[in-house]
């Protein structure tokens, strides 16, 4: 049987592969939070629920709103989409069209990246991280060419967790041609606490070509309902709505980040526990011997090597899934304590240690 045309290129696109899950065992490998929806939060879900034979509002006004009073910038500034990798890939197709045209990102960094480029037919540009696993700034800024459309910076970087400055941020913005849009990716924002706490959006107020993203998928416990949004120009804000698949922002889901913009206090103290068990597993990892990345997100990073996978295997052996990346590393979210502690107890078990430090 022939089998329908489909283009030759999807061949060398990874699958996106998410964390793995098993009923029997601990995940740490999808930076979910663990906590459950607020009373709040779950109400308005239960409404909306109640009217989903009809289609939600596409252009998303009152959640837009919310954000925009949030921020304190203009409605015109905020596009909503179905999880900020939906932007993701809407920012590469407002761009790009040619297949000469370049996005630029660090590797590794968050694996959507290549794949929306490639899906849009552009180019990738894959620039290292540092030895410290953080995004190499100025190597980032010299990959720029007359042909780059379009620079992801991953702050705090997903899967290593680190983060740069106001000031390091600002330097590299400014050295970066106005015609290309640089988009920082703020999907872990509320972990962070640097001294110098980077604001995507304040970088952005006044330069048109800085984009950044957020999403309601992890500090506001969003992640199975899919929304986040891009505070930006207007003037890409309205390309982001052209390419925008119709009512993908449902109804629900705009809801319920409606009450948890409103719930905002309550939801952001959660990070702090979340942030004290990322610090608690870092410590106990380092004393146990292993490198660990300095992570101002909701995970760590094990730089593993070639061991990384044979890792992965041997700590869901142990009842912990976690995600290990090629030859490079081991991401783990910090989950629940007695989660976290399950982890620990594998990984700083002097068998383990001796396995793979030795
Ligand atoms: N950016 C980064 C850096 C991420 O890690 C993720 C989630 N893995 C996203 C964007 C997308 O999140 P969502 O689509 O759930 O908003």
């Amino acid at each position: 049987m022939v089998s329908a045309h489909i283009r030759p290129d999807l061949d060398a696109i990874p699958a996106y592969i998410a964390g793995r899950s098993h009923p029997d065992l601990v995940k740490l490998a999808s930076n979910e939070t663990t906590f459950p929806p607020l009373p709040s939060v779950a109400k308005a879900i239960a409404e909306a629920a109640e009217l989903v034979n009809r289609y939600p509002d596409n252009a998303a006004l009152e959640l837009r709103s919310a954000i925009a009073e949030f921020h304190g910038v203009a409605v015109e500034n905020v596009a909503a989409g179905c999880g900020s990798v939906a932007l993701c890939q809407e920012l590469v197709q407002i761009t790009c069209l040619a297949p000469t045209d370049e996005v630029v990102f660090a590797w590794r960094s968050f694996e959507a990246y290549p794949i929306v480029t490639q899906v849009a037919g552009a180019t990738a540009v894959r620039v290292p991280l540092d030895h410290d696993f953080a995004h190499d700034l100025d190597a980032l800024a010299a990959a720029i060419t007359p042909n780059t459309r379009v620079v992801f910076v991953c702050n705090p970087n997903n899967p290593t967790g680190t983060a740069h400055g106001t000031a390091e941020l600002i330097r590299f913005v400014d050295s970066v041609p106005a015609n290309v849009l640089v988009v920082l990716d703020e999907a872990y924002y509320e972990y962070m606490r640097l001294d110098d706490q980077p604001n995507g959006v304040e970088i952005g107020r006044t330069r048109p070509n800085v984009l950044v993203l957020r999403t309601f998928s992890k500090a506001y416990g969003l992640a199975g309902l899919r929304v986040g949004y891009a505070v930006g120009d207007p003037d890409v804000v309205t390309a982001l709505m052209k390419v925008h698949i119709p009512f993908s922002v449902n109804r629900v889901a705009q809801a319920a980040a409606i009450a948890s913009l409103d719930a905002r206090h309550e939801l952001l103290e959660r990070t702090n526990a979340v942030v004290a068990e990322r610090n608690r597993m870092r410590d106990a990892l380092v004393a146990a011997g292993y490198r660990v990345a300095d992570s101002q997100a909701n995970f760590l990073w094990l730089p593993l090597g070639d061991r990384s996978g044979e890792y992965g295997q041997a700590s869901a052996e142990a009842g912990v899934l976690v995600r290990p990346y090629g030859d490079d590393g081991v991401r783990i979210t910090a989950g629940d304590p007695h989660e976290n502690d399950l982890f620990l107890s594998f990984a700083t078990d002097p068998a383990t240690v001796a396995r793979f430090l030795g």
